[in-house]
């Protein structure tokens, strides 16, 4: 049990590879906090984690706002008196042409991927400063890295991502707390599979290794990120995509 006794915090950990992130974590023995604003996914998960004996707190929050996030910290360290690792995992698109997209699209894409990142390192830097421990993992995409045509909100809120992880790295390094960044390719999940079958074949066309990545290729990299083996690695960015960009 390499996470026994540590207390991780998933956003968008109901579903997707939020979820499996979660449930890699609980296996390893970490107690689990989970913040989604999908309350079905929420309750569907957590009885999954207390399947596997662990604790699991869940919020029905959204990581763009603020006092939502400060008041599911506060509760987090009342109950489970610490929180060790954060996985900054809630992400959406709203893809479109830059001339064609919305200024409402631009900004919800910016606040949830990019501000709720901004909130929940915030919210959890001080008590992790305080013991001396942490680690936070951000999910990006090889979109911050590539660009994308029809996706200049996304890339832009996965590029500011990374640049956030490798200055926030530098600044809590001294505390003992890494911080990385994890850069999908192509995985399955509810927000790939609505994209249309030709636009995936030219895609799976571009992945050396030949297949889509699963949730789990991404939740063992966050386990590693996370556990004592990776703690000189930090300010690093991870791509989890078959060999799509190199
Ligand atoms: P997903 O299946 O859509 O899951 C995302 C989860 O985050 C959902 O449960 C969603 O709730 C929740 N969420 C959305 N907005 C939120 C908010 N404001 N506050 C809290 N939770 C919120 O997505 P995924 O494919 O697993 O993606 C997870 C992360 O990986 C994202 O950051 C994404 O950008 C990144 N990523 C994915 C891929 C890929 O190929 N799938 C590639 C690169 C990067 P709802 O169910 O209500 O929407």
């Amino acid at each position: 049990m390499i996470l026994k006794d540590r207390v991780a915090l998933i956003t968008g950990g109901g579903r997707g590879i939020g979820k499996e992130i979660t449930l890699v974590l609980a296996k390893a023995g970490a107690d689990i906090a989970i913040c989604d604003i999908n309350k079905e996914a929420l309750d569907e998960t957590q009885k999954e984690i207390e399947s596997l004996g662990r604790k699991c707190l869940i919020f029905e929050a959204d990581v763009t706002k603020r006092d939502q996030v400060d008041e599911m910290i506060s509760k987090i360290l009342d109950n489970l008196k610490k929180v060790d690792i954060l996985i900054n995992n809630a992400g959406i698109t709203r893809d479109g042409l830059l001339v064609r997209m919305s200024e409402v699209d631009w900004d919800a894409v910016i606040n949830i991927n990019l501000k709720g990142v901004f909130n929940c390192t915030k919210a959890v830097a001080k008590p992790m400063m305080k013991q001396r421990w942490g680690r936070i993992v951000n999910i990006a995409s090889i979109i911050g890295i590539t660009g994308n045509a029809g996706q200049a909100n996304y890339a832009a809120s996965k590029g500011g991502i990374i640049a956030f992880t490798k200055s926030v790295a530098k600044e809590l390094a001294s505390r003992n707390i890494n911080v990385n960044a994890i850069a999908p390719g192509f995985i399955q999940t509810a927000m790939t599979k609505k994209l249309p079958d030709n636009y995936r074949e030219e895609m799976l066309k571009m992945i050396p290794l030949n297949r889509f990545g699963e949730p789990l290729d991404v939740a063992n990299v966050a386990l590693f990120l996370v556990s004592e083996p990776s703690s000189y690695i930090t300010g690093h960015v991870i791509q989890v995509d078959g060999g799509m960009v190199m």
